[in-house]
């Protein structure tokens, strides 16, 4: 479905991504795990078109979007739950969900509420609630849920457990794996590897920019490398 052929990055003068392909699958959990700085953002960012690959190819749905502009990957399929959730915190949560559907119609918005209603009940008790004074994990669930307003083929997620509290972190986990029954391919960023390993049905690790590995989700959680540098064994 997404797949990354020899992928380059920069920053101006800093290469953030070197030679990296990834592919993603049709109905899959992917998770990307590394360090700080290792580039898993940039590489989410590189499959949304901002920054754009230096070299290499992003392919979606055997199209070639390595140099379309991130509204038409949007437009395409694809929707990213950013991090840190970038939620607008003087809007509601209504009017932050309506952001995310920005280029639908006002019937596709209606659609994309309701849908998003269904799986975050907790949104729609607040959905007049200042996204601001929401709690942490509800703002990842309205990053989520905006990000679900498009109805995405493909849902990129970054660190949607960073800095939430276990049980949070456990729903999280129960509502990707829910978007996933619905339907929607996951390609999942986390620092929680111990967590985002369980649920994938495949994973990369990224060094400085190098995919160094590339298993199943099962394969790298007992792969002894990934328990000293990620699982804390
Ligand atoms: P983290 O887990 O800390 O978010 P990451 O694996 O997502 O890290 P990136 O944010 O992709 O890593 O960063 C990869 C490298 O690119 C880092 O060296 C970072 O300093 C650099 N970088 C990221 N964004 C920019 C930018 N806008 N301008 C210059 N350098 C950048």
């Amino acid at each position: 479905m997404l797949k990354l052929q020899n992928v380059h990055t920069h920053y101006g003068a800093i290469q953030a991504l070197d030679d990296v392909s990834v592919e993603v699958n049709q109905g899959e959990i992917v998770t990307l795990i590394g360090a700080n700085g290792a580039g898993k953002t940039t590489l989410l960012m590189t499959v949304c078109g901002s920054p754009r690959a230096s070299s290499g190819t992003v392919t979606f749905l055997g199209e070639d979007i390595t140099h379309c502009d991130t509204h038409t990957i949007m437009r395409r399929g694809i929707a990213i739950s950013p991090e840190g959730r970038r939620v607008f915190p003087d809007l509601t949560v209504s009017e932050n969900l309506k952001m995310g559907g920005f280029f639908l119609t006002a019937r596709q918005i209606d659609e994309g509420l309701q849908h998003v209603y269904e799986l975050f009940p907790r949104l729609k008790e607040r959905a007049n609630q200042r996204a601001g004074t929401m709690s942490g994990g509800e703002q990842q669930m309205l990053a989520i849920g905006r990000a679900l307003m498009t109805r995405p083929q493909l849902l990129l997620l970054d660190e949607p457990t960073l800095g939430l509290a276990p049980l949070i972190i456990a729903q999280i986990f129960e509502i990707i794996q829910t978007i996933r029954r619905e339907g929607v391919t996951v390609f999942l960023v986390e620092q929680n590897a111990n967590k985002a390993l369980q649920v994938a049905d495949r994973g990369y690790v990224l060094e400085t920019g190098k995919v160094v590995l590339a298993d199943t989700g099962a394969n790298l959680l007992v792969n002894d490398q990934v328990r000293k540098a990620y699982l804390g064994a």
